[in-house]
């Protein structure tokens, strides 16, 4: 019998996100973005769960390739990742457009000529320092790029830092705005700004970043960027990690709870062991008191994380037993709870869960 563990994947949830999303910014187009195979969700779900949106975006050329493979017609983009003539030759054949975010790739566009034209976006380091050409060098990596005859549409890019904190204290999203206003300033081509933290901005952005792209990443998945909840944003879990109860420990007061006894049991309590660890994806670091559902009551793991099985505390679930569904997120676990209770963030949780995990869909 297989372990008990499974990743659900809910693509009605992934419709309803991308909807969210859409309402946010109703005059623009959404590139989905898929990346880290759809943030662990897996590439062909996210095929289908993002069926509506504009266009596909992510950083592994051969997911890129493989969406043409499934069947995917329309824009797929290459955020980061192409640097030689034999990439240039699988763009121009797969279709794929390519963000350029470095001299090096301008000066390839430059010596070779793919069999098709292709379209780009132009990248711009309006402050993250991550990728991207300057403000002030920005005009001339769009002239050199506008000479070289077989690039097609230009659209202009940046990503921001801080979307979800706007009164940010070093790189607030209005100072990104505005230095990518000026950077751009008379360049011709679409615009893509906004990530899920700008996407939830668009209200108070209105007007500055209404129109062309969007590329929202984690609230398509049920994630937060940061700020509010889920439910405050609207949003629904595209995965549910659940498990079940495998064991009981009856524990007396003064016992301890797995490896390194972290947790000492202050009273007699029921212990229960859930067949989910470290190996499956779920965060070692999640400390005692990390927040997990059983049999549909919420309650907390207890003493450290191991391998393939944690201990979470049945006291407020006194029905529960070996068998018990375990919820570690998604439906009635919101990601983001787990993740800041571990002291890290959705995105890495979701895109961690182990291959050894069934991955089902509903
Ligand atoms: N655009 C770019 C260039 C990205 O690198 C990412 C993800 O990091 C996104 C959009 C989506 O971001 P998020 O998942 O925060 O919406």
């Amino acid at each position: 019998m297989p372990r008990p563990i499974t990743a659900t994947v809910h693509l009605a949830a992934m419709r309803h996100n991308l909807a969210r999303a859409r309402a946010c910014a109703p005059d623009a187009k959404a590139w989905a973005v898929v990346k880290a195979n759809a943030y662990g969700h897996g590439l062909e779900r996210a095929l289908r769960g993002f069926a509506d949106a504009d266009g596909l975006a992510l950083v592994e050329f051969d997911g890129a390739v493989r969406l043409r493979e499934m069947g995917w017609s329309k824009p797929v983009l290459l955020l980061e990742g192409w640097f030689d003539a034999a990439d240039l030759e699988t763009m121009s054949r797969y279709d794929l457009n390519g963000a350029v975010h470095c001299m090096e790739q301008i000066a390839l566009l430059e010596r070779h000529r793919p069999a098709q034209p292709l379209n780009v976006h132009l990248k711009m380091n309006t402050g993250m320092n991550r990728l991207g050409f300057r403000p002030e060098r920005f005009a001339e990596a769009y002239r050199r790029l506008r000479a070289i005859p077989h690039v097609g549409e230009i659209t202009l890019m940046t990503h921001f830092a801080n979307a979800d904190e706007s009164q940010h204290p070093c790189l607030p999203v209005h100072d990104q705005l505005r230095r990518f206003k000026e950077g751009a300033a008379g360049l011709p081509g679409p615009r893509s700004l906004a990530n899920s933290a700008g996407v939830f901005q668009m209200p108070h952005l209105q007007g500055a970043l209404a129109g062309d792209w969007i590329r929202p990443g984690i609230m398509l998945y049920g994630g937060t960027p940061g700020g509010r909840t889920a439910v405050q944003y609207g949003l629904l879990p595209a995965m549910t990690l659940a498990s079940e109860v495998i064991g009981v420990q009856d524990v007396r007061a003064g016992e301890f709870v797995g490896y390194g006894s972290r947790f000492e049991a202050e009273g007699a309590m029921r212990i229960g062991i859930v067949a989910c660890g470290y190996a499956d994806g779920y965060p070692r670091h999640a400390p005692t008191g990390t927040p997990i559902v059983v049999d549909g009551v919420r309650t907390r793991t207890v003493g450290r994380v191991s391998m393939d099985m944690l201990a979470v505390d049945l006291t407020p679930v006194p029905q529960a037993g070996v068998g018990s569904r375990v919820v570690l997120w998604g439906e009635g676990m919101p990601v983001d709870e787990v993740a800041t209770a571990a002291g890290t963030i959705g995105y890495e949780l979701m895109c961690a869960v182990a291959p050894r995990v069934a991955m089902v869909e509903d």
